[in-house]
């Protein structure tokens, strides 16, 4: 009984095809409704597991399995299974909340190749479509103002714009954006190819709303 104790992780699991930690992988979530509506860290899919807040879809049977028949499931060779001392987990690819909807917030990583997926590879002052080496970030309340790194005031900007700009702000440069910016939500999260190739999400998100 000891493996139904709280799962605690080593930092790293076996398992992974890269140097990043399985941990830290998305596991896609789905409201009572099997409607997905967030992803989250695997972390956290297992801690929401181990609480009975959400069981975890197995993926061939589709089965909406508790702890521990889901834990009973390292007996199934074909699963990414994490090392924990008290036993193997395995993966959750899918879990589906229980009692309660209440989404688990994920905020998105502020970082370069994010923002540029944020602003749909679109330079935000002109609208012009800029290729992966020629862009930049502009901070609209410039750096030397004390503006800040952040969701709310990065935007994309081809290099004409952001050298046009300077160091102004976008008023005074007599440029308009395009859009507010604002943190983008969970939706840009999912799409890398290595999530799109997981049979397990496709089912769910064909229906993502
Ligand atoms: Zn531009």
């Amino acid at each position: 009984m000891d493996r139904l104790l709280p799962p605690t992780f080593s930092s790293t699991a076996p398992g992974l095809t890269t140097g990043r930690c399985v941990l830290d992988e998305h596991t896609l979530v789905l409201n009572r409704s099997w409607i997905v509506i967030n992803v989250t860290t695997v972390r956290r899919s297992i801690v929401m597991l181990y609480h009975g807040i959400a069981r975890a879809i197995e993926p061939e049977t589709f089965e909406a399995l508790d702890f521990p028949s889901w834990i009973e499931r390292t007996r199934a060779e074909q699963h990414l299974q994490i090392r924990t001392p008290r036993g193997m987990i395995p993966v959750p690819d899918v879990i589906v909340l229980g009692s309660y909807d209440r989404p688990p917030s994920t905020r998105v990583p502020f970082t370069r190749r994010n923002l540029f997926r944020r602003d749909d590879g679109v330079c935000q002052y002109c609208g012009r479509q800029v290729r992966t080496q020629e862009y930049s970030i502009d901070h609209v309340l410039p750096r030397s103002r004390a503006g800040a790194t952040s969701w709310e005031n990065c935007v994309l900007a081809c290099l004409r714009c952001n050298a046009h700009k300077g160091d102004r702000t976008p008023e005074e440069a007599n440029l308009r954006l395009l859009r507010t910016p604002r943190p983008p939500d969970w939706r840009l999260l999912v799409g890398t190819a290595r999530d799109l190739e997981r049979r397990s999400w496709r089912t769910f998100l064909s229906r993502v709303p």
